[in-house]
């Protein structure tokens, strides 16, 4: 099959978050399977500029950039150069703020993806997009594209990676975009009253697939569902849920080149290294990597359980714990654990910022992960923390219920630690169950084995996305 894939940000190009991990390991894992994957994406500052030149229409408009290319792990990439709508300091927004024209940046973004794909000259048997930003590109291949002889037959596929994220903006924008009042209809691009290009995405595609079972349940709940529950129960045989895989490219800790001493199931002694290494680089006396040592690793936003966390601000210096922490996001919270730091200097070792080789080694140098997030539509750092040998404490909730199997005090199976309401208590208490099994040498050690030997590979994960693309195309 030959697949196009839009989206707004692939690593190792540009990442703010799983969205990026997804889109550089999937295509190349479809590759491997045998297929063809081009995927379109913007040029972000300090990525590379130019390209051959392209006239695309933007409602009244009509805008001229470049689409320049390069190849990996045999994926076609194409990145949409137009400086003035992403040549910025960021991609989204900044300051806590979304850019105000970004219903504008992503409406031109992916017509440029379907422009650029047209010239091609090859026939995609798949068009494959992404999130809110390329929510409309299905919406132009109904009106626009349909007796296109390079995409008029492709099946139109479209994951949600996240619907807290929902590209609505004010009605106005419709005209401005191109379309026509007749798709504000509910059947179309209106929601309460705005337009939205995630219910565009949704509603204009064949399938829809989201990143684990659990989420794609949840989100047809009105507890869960942030007013699309309706539209999704509506298609709900439509909506398929496949846990992303992990990229064992860069994830593994065997070979992870950020790490001082690399090792494996047979030899997690080694993993120690990286623990007293961690606790250099933070500041942290060596003493404190005596203790277990808990990693976080993560936006720092309500969704991802911090509010909990500092419903515990006072609790945690007194466990017998070190915490680590690496993540940017709300104010309060990075105030709240540089807090932490200042006062608990040889307990919390904390990062603000974003820094690829500090997550890899926090991810080998703990022993226990913690991921409490209140919904969690697949999660990466969980399975990270598997294979790194570094026992997830979850919340039971989305990809964390798919991956992570809690500690059957019975029969001491499990991969780590679980719990169920989203309540500080509950976390606590959770909180000090794994610290006292961590007292439990040989159980813990069957625990990260069993860890390390689940299979999250991106093949697996692959060959369900091949069966979606199979289905809509029958
Ligand atoms: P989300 O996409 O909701 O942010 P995921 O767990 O699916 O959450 O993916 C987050 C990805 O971003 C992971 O690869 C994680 O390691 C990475 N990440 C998050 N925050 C940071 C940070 N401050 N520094 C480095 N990597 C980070």
């Amino acid at each position: 099959m030959r697949i196009l894939m839009v989206a707004s940000e692939a690593a190792p190009f540009a990442k703010t978050g799983g969205l990026a991990d997804v889109l550089g390991a999937l295509p190349q894992a479809l590759v491997r399977a045998g297929h063809e994957v081009d995927v379109v994406m913007p040029r972000y500052r300090g990525m590379p500029e130019g390209g051959d030149p392209f006239s695309v229409p933007l409602g009244p408009q009509t805008v001229d950039l470049r689409v320049g290319q390069t190849t990996r792990g045999g994926v076609r990439f194409a990145f949409v150069d137009a400086p003035a709508w992403f040549d910025r300091d960021a991609l989204y927004g900044m300051g806590g703020h979304d850019y105000a024209d970004n219903p504008e940046r992503f409406a031109l973004f992916g017509r440029a993806a379907l422009e650029w794909a047209r010239a091609q000259g090859v026939t995609y048997d798949v068009v494959h997009a992404h999130d809110w930003q390329a929510g409309l590109v299905p919406v132009w291949l109904d009106r626009e594209y349909v007796a296109d002889p390079h995409l008029g037959r492709a099946s139109r596929i479209f994951t949600i990676h996240n619907l807290a994220y929902q590209g609505t903006f004010d009605a106005s924008w419709l005209p401005r975009l191109g379309f026509g009042w007749d798709l504000f209809t509910m059947a179309g691009l209106e929601f309460w009253g705005r337009m939205s290009f995630l219910k565009a995405g949704i509603t204009f595609s064949d399938r829809i697939t989201t990143v684990s079972p659990t989420y794609a349940r949840e989100i047809q709940t009105p507890e869960s569902g942030f007013g699309f529950d309706g539209l999704l129960r509506f298609r709900a045989a439509d909506l398929v849920g496949i846990v992303n895989g992990i990229d064992y490219d860069r994830w593994d800790p065997a070979s992870d080149p950020f790490l001082v001493e690399r090792y494996d199931v047979t030899s997690l002694d080694r993993k120690r290294a990286n623990t007293v290494a961690l606790m250099r680089e933070l500041g942290l006396p060596e003493v404190a990597g005596s203790r277990p040592v808990v990693g976080m690793i993560s936006r720092l936003v309500d969704q991802k359980g911090y509010d909990l966390i500092a419903a515990l601000a006072d609790e945690l210096p007194r466990l017998d714990a070190t915490f680590v922490l690496l993540g940017t996001g709300d104010r309060r919270y990075e105030d709240l654990w540089l807090g932490l730091a200042s006062r608990h200097p040889d307990r919390f070792g904390v990062r603000i910022g974003f820094d690829e080789g500090l997550a890899h080694r926090i991810e080998a140098g703990s022993d226990l992960f913690l991921m409490p997030s209140r919904f969690e539509p697949c999660g990466l750092n969980q399975m990270y923390s598997l294979r790194y040998g570094t026992l997830p404490l979850v919340r039971a909730t989305g990809g964390l219920s798919d991956t992570v199997r809690n500690l059957d005090p019975v029969t001491g199976e499990g991969t780590g630690f679980v719990f169920g309401d989203y309540l500080p208590q509950a976390l606590f208490g959770t909180l000090r169950w794994a610290l006292g099994i961590y007292t439990e040498k040989a159980l813990w050690r069957r625990m990260q084995e069993a860890g390390m030997r689940q299979d999250f590979s991106w093949d697996a994960s692959a060959r369900d996305y091949v069966s979606v693309y199979e289905r809509a195309r029958a």
